[in-house]
């Protein structure tokens, strides 16, 4: 990690003197793109070869160098980067991060037209005045616009959601690469944030074949571009602009690095405080007592190394796990194979892309036990809710449906609106014929729905409400809602409340799952599947609900078909 932060400004610092343009400072850009590749590919990290007294030994990197990087561990800065970054405008940096842009050209920019951020540079292509400068021309502002595309593309943080099912099909692929034993994503991905940036693989196996391994890797059919590639990292674009990042560790230093490299930096600032108070030190390289290595194989072993119990990826916040981890209270949290059915999809028969049987079909595989079908209400014609009429066509499709398939039962539901005085879209004799009942909020995101809500959870035929406060990651804001009040109406009424897993909703949200869990509400885990394929999702918000300390015994659809209909009110 340090090699690539040091990596990092070595480049700055040349592009700075490039940009700033004295003759001079020639041969110190050199020197200093030179050290930041050698860093870079360097097999051990650079803090250890401070620590050995050896990295004056390492090719390349002559006096004047290895004093700034002992600057660096030492103080965790270098003086001249931050001097450096003092003497140019603020704009500039952005302008760095497009590929399509060198410092030279940039200064030019600066110099001629005053071009000091990317807004400025957008603004300069679009009215022309960029296209006049000696040199240039409709070529080279075309070849701008795609540089700012691609840095574009590569710094915004996605939801999660919309990258999970490719990097688990790049997972799989790599599995089978010839001497990789495991693939494992670390970082915000790892932990099931809602948003991640670059995307960070470890893996381990036969360290011989790590070129092999790499080249497996970069041969990819996802992958677009190399960035860089070594025999310990490799670093690529998929095709949709997601950077991924794969990382080689030994097998014996495979927990540590991927504890270090997991996170979150919250987390592990906590953990290196406690062992600092134990004359422990932790790295990726293994977690030490003085100079003796006393756990590095595995993580289980990293965290009893600090008397601690194992604690999950998605709990490694600093909010509490650590204090609940020393006094090995950290709950046993739900898992993927402890659900048993999906209580919320789509078919054709509202605006799902497939069938009932292809859903039932796609279930099964999962290994369901059942499946709900909960098409839209009437009142949401945008997304063809089903009519009365139209609802009696379909209980007889899926009736017939039901006698036609052995393993797994589908269940007569529906995702009804909540209207916006709180009443039910459908009346109460047509409810209670529902085996699940979802009720949401599909309307009126602006205004405060508490009271709309807890009039939905008094209708006794209600069982869940769906994505309780309406959000979509990136794009729609939660409604406004007391959830105290939400949540103390489910706990009296025995109403579930939703862990919406689709792409942008992750609804409710980590934190107030955690806060209903004390209020003893109950939960079910539903992908809201619109196709076959993200029926998967399921995963996605089982690790989310995880996040919230959910255990088995809070997710209805953790039972057994006999034993969810008695639990539902
Ligand atoms: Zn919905
Ligand atoms: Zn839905």
């Amino acid at each position: 990690m340090v090699n690539q932060e040091l990596a990092k400004i070595f480049n700055q610092m040349a592009e700075i003197l490039e940009f700033l343009g004295d003759p001079s400072d020639r041969f110190r850009i050199r020197a200093y793109q030179n050290v930041a590749l050698t860093i870079e590919s360097l097999p051990e990290s650079v803090e250890k070869l401070v620590a050995e007294d050896r990295l004056r030994k390492v090719k390349g990197i002559g006096q004047g160098i290895a004093a700034k990087i002992e600057e660096y561990i030492e103080n965790g800065e270098i003086e001249e980067y931050e001097l450096l970054k003092r003497a140019v405008p603020k704009g500039i940096f952005e302008l760095f991060t497009v590929p399509t842009l060198g410092p030279k050209r940039i200064k030019m920019l600066h110099d001629q037209l005053g071009v000091g951020s990317i807004a400025a540079l957008k603004k300069a292509i679009a009215d022309g005045s960029l296209q006049k400068l000696p040199g240039l021309g409709e070529k080279s502002a075309q070849k701008m616009l795609e540089g700012l595309e691609i840095s574009n593309s590569l710094t915004e943080r996605r939801s999660i959601g919309t990258v999970f099912l490719a990097v688990k099909t790049m997972i799989a692929a790599l599995e089978k690469c010839e001497g990789i034993s495991r693939v494992v994503p670390a970082g915000s991905f790892r932990r099931a944030e809602e948003t991640v940036g670059d995307i960070d693989l470890l893996a381990s196996g036969d360290m011989n074949k790590s070129k092999k391994i790499m080249k497996c890797f970069r041969d990819l059919p996802l992958v677009e571009r190399v960035l860089v590639s070594g025999e310990t990292k490799t670093s690529i674009v998929t095709k949709d602009g997601l950077q991924v990042d794969l990382r080689l560790v030994a097998p014996d230093e495979f927990g540590s690095a991927l504890q270090y490299f997991t996170g979150s930096k919250q987390h592990n600032v906590a953990l290196r405080t406690i062992a600092k108070a134990r004359g422990m030190k932790l790295s990726e390289y293994g977690f030490f007592k003085g100079e003796k290595r006393v756990a590095s194989k595995t993580e289980e072993e990293c965290y009893a190394s600090l008397n601690m119990q194992y604690i999950p990826p998605e709990l490694r916040t600093n909010t509490g796990e650590i204090q609940a981890a020393q006094k090995h209270a950290i709950p046993k949290l739900i898992e993927l194979k402890d659900i048993r059915g999906d209580l919320h999809s789509h078919s054709k028969w509202s605006d799902g892309a497939n069938t009932m049987e292809e859903m039932a079909l796609a279930a099964e595989k999962l290994g369901y036990e059942y499946l709900a079908m909960t098409d839209h209400s009437q009142n949401l014609r945008v997304a063809r809710g089903l009519s009365l009429e139209r609802l009696k066509e379909k209980k007889k499709e899926l009736d017939a449906l039901n006698k036609k398939l052995k393993k797994i039962t589908i269940l007569f539901g529906t995702e009804v609106d909540i209207l916006p005085d709180g009443s039910i879209d459908y009346p109460d004799n047509i409810l209670k014929e529902f085996d699940i009942v979802v009720a949401s909020v599909h309307s009126r995101f602006n205004q405060d729905n508490t009271e709309r809500i807890i009039k939905a959870m008094q209708n006794p035929y209600v069982h869940i409400i769906g994505h309780p406060s309406g959000r979509l990651i990136g794009r729609r804001k939660p409604y406004q809602i007391d959830y105290e009040k939400i949540f103390k109406q489910a706990a009296n009424t025995g109403t579930v409340l939703e862990i919406n897993s689709q792409y942008l909703r992750l609804d409710l949200q980590d934190f107030y799952i955690r806060e209903a869990k004390r209020w003893k509400c109950k939960f079910s885990i539903d992908s809201d599947s619109h196709t076959t394929a993200s029926l998967e999702l399921m995963e996605l918000g089982v690790r989310w609900a995880r996040r919230g300390w959910c255990e088995k015994k809070d997710v209805v659809n953790a039972l057994e078909l006999e034993k969810l209909r008695k639990a539902l009110k």
